[in-house]
């Protein structure tokens, strides 16, 4: 008799989804979990590829290959 081990202890959950992490493939990821000041464990707002285990700040930027980034440095020298 054998017992499954699909099944784990962690506060982990996977979230499938119908995108799939642009590194491996893997349709599912998981909320990254960190504990805040107080103790309590709350979702970063950071994800993590189930597959690659590859953290990404965001879902985009998980399922969607990096691309020019639109982001711009100039705004960090607003006087
Ligand atoms: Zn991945």
């Amino acid at each position: 008799m054998t017992i499954a081990k699909k099944y784990s202890s962690l506060p982990m959950v996977n979230y499938k989804t119908h995108y799939k992490c642009h590194k491996c493939g893997t349709p599912s990821y998981q909320r990254v979990i960190e504990r805040d000041a107080s103790g309590a464990l709350r979702p970063s707002g950071a994800y993590r590829c189930a597959g690659c285990r590859s953290i990404f700040e965001s879902l985009r930027a998980w399922w969607e290959p990096k691309r020019n980034v639109d982001f711009q440095p100039s705004a960090m020298h607003g006087a």
